[in-house]
């Protein structure tokens, strides 16, 4: 695995992604490259030099696939010095990167249950994208949780990859109209979507309580930990 290096960026443009969510754009420094998974540590140097480092540092997934020709990232707003700062950038405004680092790369084989919370899939993005880049094909099923459609990032997105792995959006908010999954993700809707739940490699990602209330599903199917790759956002 690549040794995480120090590089600087230039912002190139943002997209709004849902509600209060946005993929910022990036130019790829030449030769750059990382497993889909990683993430990287961003720094703003000007946040860093009358703040703290925890004001000037943020650790996100890569949102794009190695393949992309940018890299990129996304998040939710919030009222943070570091992502109001973000919100600034201007086109060849220019920030610190220190990557690729991270561990939660998929296996070379066998099938994959990623269970996701909101802004969580964005390592899944990255995994999607590079796997329709390059042809790659597996059993593959994605549980995706959110409020509303219009709060899931990507949404549309997400949903056209279903030809690559089955989708299961399910929404814990009251929305109109909608015939999917509804509520929190359980053992019974995992259970009746993917039926090689009993020995998939499975992919969590999302806040803390996501993860934790995840991984206590999943152990009721007997996985154990080698078998569970995880990213806690917080
Ligand atoms: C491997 C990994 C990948 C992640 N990928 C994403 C992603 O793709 N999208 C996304 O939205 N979020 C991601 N996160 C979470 C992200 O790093 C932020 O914590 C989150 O977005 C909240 O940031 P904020 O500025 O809005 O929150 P705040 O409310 O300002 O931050 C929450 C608290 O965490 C502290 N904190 C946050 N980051 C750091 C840091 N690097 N060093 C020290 N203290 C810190 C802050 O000081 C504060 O106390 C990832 C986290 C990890 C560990």
């Amino acid at each position: 695995m690549t040794t995480p290096q120090k590089y600087t960026i230039a912002f190139h443009a943002k997209q709004d992604v849902a509600v209060r969510t946005e993929l910022f754009l990036f130019e790829k420094p030449a030769g750059f490259t990382f497993i889909p998974g990683q993430f990287a540590t961003l720094r703003i140097p000007s946040i860093a030099t009358h703040g703290t480092v925890a004001d000037a540092t943020r650790a996100f997934s890569f949102a794009s696939a190695p393949s992309d020709e940018m890299i990129a990232f996304a998040w939710r707003q919030s009222e943070s010095a570091f992502k109001q700062t973000m919100d600034t950038l201007t086109p060849g405004d220019t920030v610190e990167m220190i990557a690729p680092a991270g561990r939660a790369i998929l296996p070379p084989d066998g099938a994959v249950i990623f269970l996701i919370g909101g802004i969580g899939i964005t390592p899944v993005r990255s995994i999607l994208r590079e796997m329709r880049a390059t042809g790659q094909k597996r059993d593959m099923t994605l549980f995706y949780s959110n409020r509303t459609p219009q709060d899931a990032p990507f949404f549309d997105e997400i949903s056209s990859y279903d030809d690559l792995c089955k989708i299961v959006h399910t929404m814990t908010g009251a929305v109109e109209n909608w015939d999917g999954e509804t509520g929190y993700i359980t053992a019974d809707v995992i259970r009746r979507h993917a039926p090689y739940y009993k020995n998939a490699t499975y992919y969590v990602v999302g806040t803390s309580g996501f993860v934790h209330a995840m991984t206590d599903v999943v152990a009721t199917f007997g996985i154990t930990h080698e078998k569970i790759i995880s990213d806690n956002f917080g």
